[in-house]
């Protein structure tokens, strides 16, 4: 009879629960045979000075398609760093960035400080062979490290951990940057920041959206601030209107990602960008000078 009754009151949540964790059971299974092949692709987001309209750096960003359908990291990476899994992706995920900047640069005359990000999850950084895959692979191919850049979250804060110290600051010392994601949103002490090898801050899309509020504005220019007197490079992330990108400059934030000036791309099509960027062919960004 309670067993009854009980199953009876389970059942108005039940429809919901199921589905959630059936997909996402579903969803392991289709991402375990994908890691097999690494049946995965990377989409570059290409960071803009705003100034300019040139092209300084991209962000590598993971992309993944079930039966043709695309599904956003922000639904599998967390089931893929609950697995485990994101080890084996992670390192594809470098390794596809390094070998392609690689070609880029011997394609293009980067500018001095380009660089191509990639996200590290945190599970990646607790990996006690982290530097040892990293430094293998780098002297194996030739890479040119300081072409590269980690990006790394404030969920890290909460793993104060000695081994994700060492790790970063070896990653540093092997030459990639490391720059620090959606800063802002997450469990930023200030202490523990001046302690990280960083060069680069990212501020965060929530503050961007923010930027024409007198709280948005002021955070942006502490942060602008914050990066100066720390000696790292800050960017904005999520830009996707003119007055935004204009609002920014204004605060001393000059580089940006965002849709207002190109989503995340393939590789073939950013190479047409960074094609019109370097030979200048193309006239800086509308809306995007100061000279006009
Ligand atoms: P993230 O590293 O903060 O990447 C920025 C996200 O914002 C990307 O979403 C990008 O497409 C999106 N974005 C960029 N500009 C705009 C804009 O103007 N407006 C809006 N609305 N969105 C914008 P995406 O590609 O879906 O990636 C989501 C998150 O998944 C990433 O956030 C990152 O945390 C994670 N991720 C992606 N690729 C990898 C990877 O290779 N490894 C790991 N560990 N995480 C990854
Ligand atoms: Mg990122
Ligand atoms: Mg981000
Ligand atoms: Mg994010």
């Amino acid at each position: 009879q309670a067993k009854h009754e009980g199953r009876n009151r389970y059942r108005v949540f039940e429809p919901n629960m199921k589905t959630q964790v059936e997909e996402s059971m579903a969803l392991e299974v289709e991402l375990r045979r994908a890691v097999e092949n690494m049946d995965f692709k990377l989409h570059y987001q290409p960071k803009f000075d705003m100034t300019t309209g040139e092209i300084v750096g991209a962000e590598a960003l993971l992309r993944w398609w079930v039966g043709g359908k695309p599904v956003s990291p922000v639904t599998f990476i967390p089931i893929a760093e609950e697995t485990g899994l994101i080890n084996g992706i992670g390192r594809w995920v470098f390794e596809t960035a390094a070998k392609q900047v690689q070609v880029w640069s011997t394609m293009f005359d980067l500018p001095d400080g380009f660089r191509i990000s990639v996200n590290m999850s945190v599970q990646q950084l607790q990996d006690p062979d982290l530097l040892d895959t990293l430094s293998d692979f780098i002297s194996k191919c030739n890479i040119q490290s300081e072409l590269l850049e980690i990006e790394i979250t404030e969920s890290l804060f909460l793993e104060r951990t000695e081994i994700n110290l060492r790790n970063l600051a070896g990653i540093r010392e092997l030459g990639p940057g490391i720059a620090l994601d959606d800063f802002g949103t997450g469990y930023s002490s200030m202490g523990y920041l001046a302690q990280l090898p960083l060069t680069v801050l990212k501020i965060d899309k929530t503050f961007v959206d923010n930027v024409h509020q007198p709280q948005g504005s002021a955070i942006i220019s502490a942060v602008v601030a914050l990066a100066k007197g720390l000696g790292v490079e800050v960017i904005a992330e999520g830009v996707e209107q003119e007055d935004q990108a204009k609002k920014l400059i204004e605060l001393g934030c000059v580089t940006a990602q965002g849709f207002y000036y190109s989503q995340p791309i393939p590789a073939e099509d950013l190479e047409v960008l960074l094609e019109q960027s370097l030979l200048r062919l193309a006239a800086p960004l509308e809306g995007t000078t100061g000279s006009s």
